[in-house]
């Protein structure tokens, strides 16, 4: 499958930084190498040519010695002329007097086009004309003080050219070729040198808060460097470890400490307001608020507490098998006591098996009648629907509330997470319920979920082994 590219991964970066010092270096090699042999080719042949040029005046004054001048001239021209060095020479009035002789018509042609050239270097350069190439040169040429005008010296270095041109396509075939399989080489390397950190940030990533005491990290066959840093998490996991622990201890204890003597101020509180004789109307009031908020405390103590022991893994359920619909109808009854909405029961099967904790499936389905009746109208309906599948008992608590934002419905089942403070203020929740229904449904071995539609009502899903 495409997985795209990270631009800012290590492993691209190395081997983008190392391919590209290859192919520096092993192009910089083949073109030096080229360029110099260019310059050894091309100046043997020049020394050639200059050396044809330096001694062409004395072969015409030795020959001058014997016949004619233009004779002596041809002469010498004929016996410098090779298959593929030609000369020939001008006359001050750009007139060919003495050229070279072949029988090649082919040459011969190319050495008409050589001489109808307007300038000649009079140092020694190469030159191409169409797929050919020549070294030429041309000086002035004196016989015994006599001017006699222009030597014109060529050579054809068609065939060292060609085949030097095929030698420098075979070296650039080859670096390329040594590029990319240096590039292949190198990125195997380095994939295979970051696994054990790519080994590392698997193991780290599925750490959680409940596997901190045990979580250990520990690559086999990997670097020093990377094992060091293993052992550094390591350490620092349990010293996350302890802060963790002693955090929760800390949670639970003060919840324990408080809950006690808030249990006896609402106590009393109660007691003082069941004989409101000689109390005002405004004491009883005073009383009353007291009284609601030391319950609501108490009831956020005992999450933090529920919550504390299932983090110890001291929460024990006693799980047992019973009819579904007696309890929803028993937790329906406690509700509607404490508020004044009717709470509706649909059950399809008269008696569902659920195999659950009694008293802690009954904090889960009053957690979750609440939270219906305090995100919505007065006046909406509040559904409880009970069903079994298979060997699953499903209950749904459905409102047609202010409904959760599709971006929140994953997180409200976090710790203290609450969709939008301002909003719910006046309900008085401290984002604990939710993660509370989850811990404890999860415990008794079933699932808890959500689907909810903003303006509409949602819908808590929990489902719970049957039998
Ligand atoms: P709280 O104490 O705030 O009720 P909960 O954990 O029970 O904490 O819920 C977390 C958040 O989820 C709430 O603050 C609320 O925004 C949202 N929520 C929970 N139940 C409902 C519901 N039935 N309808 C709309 N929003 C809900």
């Amino acid at each position: 499958m495409w997985r795209k590219i990270d631009t800012f991964s290590l492993r691209l970066r190395l081997i983008i930084g190392i391919a590209a010092l290859s192919a520096l270096g092993n192009g910089g090699i083949a073109m030096w190498t080229s360029w110099k042999m260019q310059q050894l080719l091309i100046d043997s042949h020049k020394q050639n040519i200059e050396h044809i040029a330096a001694r062409f005046p004395h072969d015409v004054e030795l020959y001058s010695e014997m016949m004619s001048p233009v004779t002596g001239l041809q002469k010498a021209i004929n016996n410098l002329t090779t298959t593929n060095i030609f000369l020939w020479v001008k006359n001050p009035e750009q007139k060919v007097i003495a050229k070279s002789i072949t029988s090649d018509s082919v040459s011969n042609a190319r050495l008409a086009e050589l001489m109808s050239l307007a300038e000649m270097p009079i140092k020694p350069q190469v030159h191409q004309i169409s797929q050919h190439y020549f070294v030429l040169c041309g000086d002035s040429l004196q016989v015994q003080g006599k001017m006699l005008g222009k030597l014109f010296v060529v050579q054809d270095i068609t065939r060292e050219q060609t085949m030097f041109l095929t030698m420098v396509r075979s070296v650039g075939i080859a670096s390329f070729l040594v590029i990319v399989v240096i590039s292949g080489a190198i990125a195997l390397y380095i994939y295979r040198s970051l696994q054990p950190l790519r080994q590392l940030n698997q193991m780290t990533a599925v750490i959680s808060a409940a596997d901190l005491p045990e979580a250990q990290l520990s690559v086999d066959n990997a670097p020093s460097e990377v094992k060091e840093l293993a052992q550094t998490f390591n350490m620092l996991l349990s010293r996350l470890s302890q802060s963790w622990e002693q955090e929760r201890q800390f949670v639970s204890n003060v919840s324990h400490e408080l809950r006690t003597p808030l249990t006896i101020v609402h106590g009393y509180l109660q007691s003082v307001l069941r004989r409101p004789h000689n109390l005002t109307e405004t004491q009883i009031e005073a009383l009353e608020t007291a009284a609601s908020e030391a319950e609501h405390t108490i009831r956020l103590l005992e999450d933090l507490l529920d919550l504390a022991r299932a983090d110890s893994g001291y929460l024990h359920f006693h799980i047992e098998s019973y009819i579904l619909n007696d309890l929803v109808a028993e937790v329906v009854a406690m509700a509607e006591q404490y508020s004044e909405r009717a709470i509706k029961i649909e059950a399809d099967i008269d008696s569902i098996q659920v195999k659950a904790d009694h008293n802690r499936l009954k904090q889960v389905l009053l957690n979750l009648i609440d939270n219906a009746i305090k995100y919505s109208e007065p006046g909406t309906p509040i559904l409880l629907k009970i069903n079994q599948q298979e060997q699953e008992a499903i209950i749904q608590v459905c409102d047609r509330g202010y409904g959760i934002p599709l971006q929140h419905q994953s997180r409200i089942f976090e710790r203290f997470y609450r969709v939008d403070e301002s909003r719910h203020h006046a309900t008085g929740g401290a984002g604990l319920g939710l993660s509370i229904v989850k811990t404890l449904v999860e415990g008794m071995g079933g699932k808890v979920s959500v689907r909810s539609r903003l303006g509409e009502g949602s819908i808590f899903t929990v489902v719970l082994p049957s039998n």
